[in-house]
Parts: C-alpha cells; sequence; structure tokens
C-alpha cells in the first residue's frame, strides 16, 4: 500500500541554504539573512520575559502586533494577517483561495516554495519563464486564481516598478499576490495597491530587514474580505508569544530599521561597483542580495564551489536562466572586504582562453 499521497512522494521538496556548524568560520552569504543583529530593544524584551507566561497559549489573533502594523502602513487590523513566516502566509494563501485543478501561475525564476506550494495543493501549474532584461514580463493567463510576483525579484534582485506591478493588477481578474520580503531595500512597494485593489496581496517579513529570521514573522496586508477568509485557514495559535512580543517592539523601533537598512544598501552600492569594475556582471538589484555573473557564461557553479573552497557561503541555483551566476547575500562591511578578494582571486578562472 501507498502511504504517501503522490504529488508529495514525487516532489523534491524546499532546499534550504546550507547552515554550516558554527564553530567553524565561514563567511555566510547563502540565506539572505541581514548581517547585523536586530534591535536592541529585542534584546532587552527578551531578557525580562516571563517564564511562568510560557504555559499559557498566545493571543491566535496577534492582535498587537495587527495594530501596531496597522499603524505604521496605513491599514486596519481586520487588513492584516499574521503568519508563522511570510512562507506560512503563502501557504494560508494556497489552500485559502486555489481549489485542487485551479491555476497558480508566477514568472520563473523565482522564489521556489510557490511551486512546491501549488503541488501540495494539486494546483495547475502554470510557471511562465522570462528572460532578460526582464523588463517587459509576461502576464498571467486570463483563467489563473493566483499570480505571485516576487518584487524584488529573489534570486536575481532585479526590481518592477509600482506602475508596472498596477498594470498586473488592473488586467488579472484572479489575485494578485505581490511578495515583498525584500521591499524595505527597495526603491518602491505596491502598499498603495493592496489598498486600491480588492485582488492584491501584499506579502511581507520581518526576517530579511528587521534582522528577525530566527522568529518567524511574516504578514499579509489586503483587502477585508479576502484577510477574513484566510483567518479562518491558519493555524489557531501560529505565532508564538515570544516572537508577538519581540516583534513588537522590533517594529517601534523603526529608527533602527531605517539604519540597518540604509547601511545594507550602502555596502550593496559600493560593493556592487567595485565587482562591476573587476569584470562581473550584476543585474541592478533592490533587495539585499545580488545575483554576480563570472565574464564567461555558465560558470555559476565553478565560481560557487571556488566560493566555497574559500569558505564562502553563497547560493546556486542549477536552473535554467540561473547557471551564469549565483545568490550572494550582502553582509556586513569587513565580510564583503575578504568576499572582494576572493572576487579577484578567482576571476582569472573565469576569462574565457
Ligand atoms: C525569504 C523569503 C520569504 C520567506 O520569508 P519568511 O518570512 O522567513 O518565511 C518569502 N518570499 C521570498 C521571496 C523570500 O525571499
Amino acid at each position: 500500500m501507498n502511504y504517501v499521497r503522490s504529488p508529495v512522494a514525487s516532489m523534491k521538496g524546499y532546499t534550504p541554504g546550507f547552515q554550516p556548524d558554527p564553530r567553524e568560520r565561514y563567511i555566510k552569504v547563502n540565506s539572505n539573512e541581514n548581517p547585523f543583529p536586530p534591535s536592541p530593544k529585542v534584546k532587552a524584551v527578551l531578557a525580562k520575559m516571563n517564564f511562568e507566561d510560557l504555559r499559557l497559549y498566545p493571543d491566535p489573533l496577534s492582535l498587537e502586533l495587527r495594530e501596531k502594523l496597522g499603524a505604521l502602513y496605513g491599514f486596519s487590523p481586520a487588513e492584516i494577517i499574521c503568519g508563522n513566516g511570510s512562507d506560512e502566509i503563502l501557504n494560508i494563501i494556497i489552500r485559502t483561495f486555489v481549489q485542487p485543478g485551479e491555476m497558480i501561475s508566477f514568472h520563473e525564476p523565482t522564489f521556489p516554495l510557490y511551486r512546491i506550494l501549488g503541488i501540495l495543493q494539486n494546483a495547475a501549474l502554470a510557471p511562465l519563464p522570462m528572460a532578460e532584461p526582464f523588463l517587459d514580463p509576461p502576464f498571467p493567463p486570463e483563467e489563473c486564481k493566483v499570480f505571485f510576483l516576487a518584487n524584488p525579484n529573489s534570486p536575481v534582485g532585479f526590481f518592477y516598478p509600482t506602475a508596472l506591478v498596477r498594470k498586473f493588477a488592473e488586467r488579472f481578474r484572479g489575485i494578485l499576490v505581490v511578495d515583498e520580503a525584500y521591499a524595505e531595500f527597495a526603491r518602491e512597494n505596491s502598499l498603495a495597491l493592496a489598498h486600491e485593489f480588492p485582488n492584491v496581496i501584499v506579502v511581507r517579513t520581518v526576517s530579511k530587514s528587521y534582522s528577525l529570521a530566527g522568529v518567524r514573522l511574516g504578514y499579509a496586508l489586503g483587502n477585508q474580505s479576502l484577510v477574513a477568509e484566510m483567518l479562518k485557514v491558519k493555524d489557531p495559535f501560529n505565532i508564538t508569544r515570544m516572537t508577538q512580543e519581540l516583534v513588537a517592539v522590533a517594529l517601534d523601533d523603526q529608527e533602527y530599521l531605517k539604519r540597518n537598512v540604509a547601511e545594507i544598501i550602502r555596502i550593496r552600492e559600493g560593493f556592487t561597483r567595485e565587482i562591476t569594475y573587476l569584470g562581473y556582471r550584476v543585474i541592478p538589484s533592490q533587495g539585499n542580495f545580488i545575483f554576480p555573473q563570472p565574464p564567461e557564461k555558465g560558470r555559476g557553479k565553478k565560481f560557487y564551489e571556488g566560493l566555497l573552497e574559500r569558505k564562502v557561503l553563497t547560493r546556486y541555483y542549477d536552473v535554467d536562466g540561473l547557471r551564469d551566476g549565483l545568490r550572494m547575500t550582502i553582509g556586513a562591511e569587513e565580510e564583503m572586504k575578504e568576499v572582494l578578494q576572493v572576487l579577484k582571486d578567482l576571476l582569472p578562472q573565469f576569462w574565457a582562453k
């Protein structure tokens, strides 16, 4: 007897970035984690967290967080839902809106989880392959139920202006999910579209910009009639007490967030300039990561291995459209100086003979 559902048995599952032994000294720029610690206010709350309270369930509706997020972005709590990372939010979206057999779509290359969640829901997948220069992306098919648009894109880092996302929203009759995991590092965002269009959901996370990937908190902003249905689908107590408390203070410290983000952008722009000068190709990034490509095409794997040998952990994707380079997170200034030196050392291998 086959115990496992066939879509599960035949798929590969999400491959997380390699997590090295913390005692080994790697420069870890493979998971788009933030190199800076979270706000010191988070540390203070963590230190005096109430041990006794751990026996109690958390607020199932994360109301304080939704109020804070609402005040920050100009939404009402009824237009916001919190999730155990934006990964859970994406999962809730699929389970709320997509019947088995209905179509979902996304550009490719993109964040690999959309495909996995679609397979698990027995959705019909209609990926839209994209090629450079990425300026004129294909629109979703008419009958598509949910379209996932990662903006800024991951893993390449390019960005669609809000005016273009607006065209998607205007033309598309299904639900447009704008995954803004990196929005804080970008020039513009689609929050206004989530207000204006009843079919636009913006998904955010504290993992990257707030340096809180370890606490797991993502959220979605959108029309309250959609959010009300999503609230029925989420796990009843999906956000732990600890997460609710820690994220609340992190959201209060907007000044720290802004400084942290400005610093990453400064390092990103400087590093991009330096390696472009060396001869690497970098598509301009609006995230906290870049996708550098050696001068010779198709050498992403060799590039990845060269970096790994020198203890720099990056992310290589063995899929169409991504074999020319690799994804590299923007780390702290000192780390990026070391990485720059490694890129200089590797370069002679990539000039075609
Ligand atoms: C990191 C990332 C996520 C997941 O974020 P979590 O909140 O940590 O689950 C979702 N979408 C994209 C595009 C990401 O890069």
